[in-house]
């Protein structure tokens, strides 16, 4: 429902005004201009911005490197200091050098661990879930308890 600001009156825009109005907002937002339904004038209507969550790209938890665990690794940053933790095995990582260290060290021992992880310029990122094995949870579930 879109409200006229001429008569106050809320309306149904149509298929072409949503049209419009999804293009601006695919666009960051902004002012466009409708014709009311109720009395029939033009006026301005402000699209909103659409939802484009960049921030979260970059927060793609990371399969969590400890043997046998399947659970999902991510920043908190809502602690200070920040930390990385796994929700499943409740294990954490002071710092993205640590869990690296981990994740390298489990790469080697496990093959398949790599399909859930990409070594870009030197430090580890986390595949998309689309690039993972589908039998990759089976293997883990294989693999045994860290014994140290
Ligand atoms: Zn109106
Ligand atoms: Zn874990």
């Amino acid at each position: 429902m879109v409200t006229c600001t001429k008569c106050n009156n809320s309306f149904e825009p149509t298929p072409e005004q949503n049209s419009l109005i999804e293009q601006i907002a695919s666009k960051g937002g902004g002012l466009v201009m409708l014709n009311c339904e109720v009395c029939m004038k033009l006026f301005p209507y402000n699209a909103p911005t659409e939802n484009i969550q960049e921030d979260d790209v970059g927060e793609t938890p990371f399969l969590c490197p400890v043997p046998h665990c399947g659970g999902w690794v991510s920043y908190i940053d809502d602690e200070t200091p920040p930390f990385y933790g796994c929700g499943e095995c409740g294990s954490v990582w002071k710092d993205k050098k640590s869990l690296d260290k981990d994740i390298s060290r489990i790469s080697k021992r496990y093959a398949y661990r790599t399909a859930a992880y990409k070594w870009v310029d030197r430090t580890w990122f986390p595949a998309s879930y689309e690039e993972l094995p589908d039998n990759l949870m089976e293997q883990i579930e294989n693999e045994p308890f860290d014994v140290k």
